[in-house]
């Protein structure tokens, strides 16, 4: 049985029409950055309940989740139409293993690759330390269909300005050309080599990690890419170089 808590809507921010974060005021859980908690409404009788990674620090003192509106779906649009004041539930404990705990000890660049809202839990991780006290290199690759899908720019742009040299951003906007993102896919970058050209560093398995976030199709093929560069799949007992988290 899940516990349930009951939280308040802080702020929403509508990013547009499709894309929306909510900032929620709760008592917990307790969770790592890059961690995912279900967040739930009671509709038409029924506790739908669906899993949503934070994008909030653990130091932050409001749970934010981002995600967009799923049509079809039944709990994004119930989600993206709730007010500041509103109640909202969400569940007592975090889990998952996207997190900065799961990284071999030995790597030294860390690249963070998502599409759409997968780029939630990187956010949540890169507003800590410990990126910055342990890698040489990080990488932030953000995949959306067009420019406008693009958020919370303004708190990339701090990064970029808090760690210069270090911090490497790199937008793909996937349906029109804008800006001086990438106007293709995550993995065909990869397996074109465009995307460490374009950074100057390189993916190497002895010093790199590769975090994967999003959409399942970009995942599979930026693996079948990585592993063709000598890279595998990290797990507890078998340490590699790739951690992925599917949403769809
Ligand atoms: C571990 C985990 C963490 C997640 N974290 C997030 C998050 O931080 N932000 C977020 O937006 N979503 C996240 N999701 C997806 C989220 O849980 C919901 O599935 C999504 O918000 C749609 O909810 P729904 O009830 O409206 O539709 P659902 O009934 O959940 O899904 C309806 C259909 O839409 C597909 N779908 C699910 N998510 C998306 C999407 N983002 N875009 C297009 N199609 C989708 C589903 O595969 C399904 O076929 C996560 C999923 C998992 C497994």
């Amino acid at each position: 049985m899940k516990s349930w808590l009951t939280g308040t809507v802080a702020h929403k921010t509508r990013w547009n029409d499709t894309h929306y974060s909510l900032a929620i005021e709760a008592q917990g859980p307790a969770f790592t950055a890059g961690q995912f908690i279900r967040v739930g409404m009671d509709l038409e009788g029924e506790r739908i309940g669906r899993p949503y990674s934070l994008v909030n620090p653990p130091h932050a003192p409001l749970f934010e989740i981002f995600f967009n509106i799923v049509p079809e779906g039944p709990l994004s649009s119930r989600l993206a139409a709730l007010e500041a004041g509103d109640s909202v539930l969400l569940t007592e404990a975090a889990n998952g293993l996207l997190t900065l705990a799961e990284v071999p000890q030995h790597s030294r660049d860390l690249w963070m690759l998502a599409t759409g809202t997968g780029v939630g839990p990187f956010l949540s991780m890169l507003q800590t330390d410990e990126p910055w006290q342990r890698f040489e290199n990080v990488v932030l690759g953000y995949g959306v269909r067009y420019y406008a899908d693009l958020a919370y720019r303004e708190l990339i742009e701090h990064l970029q300005q808090e760690h210069a040299g270090r911090f490497h951003f790199v937008p793909y906007i996937t349906r029109e050309s804008a800006g001086d993102g990438f106007a293709c896919r995550i993995p065909e970058t990869i397996t074109d080599g465009r995307l460490e050209q374009r950074i100057g560093v390189t993916l190497d398995p002895s010093r790199s990690h590769v975090m994967l976030c999003g959409h399942s199709g970009m995942i599979g093929d930026a693996v079948n890419s990585l592993e063709t560069r000598g890279m595998r799949r990290h797990r507890r007992r078998e340490p590699g170089h790739i951690s992925t988290e599917k949403y769809h």
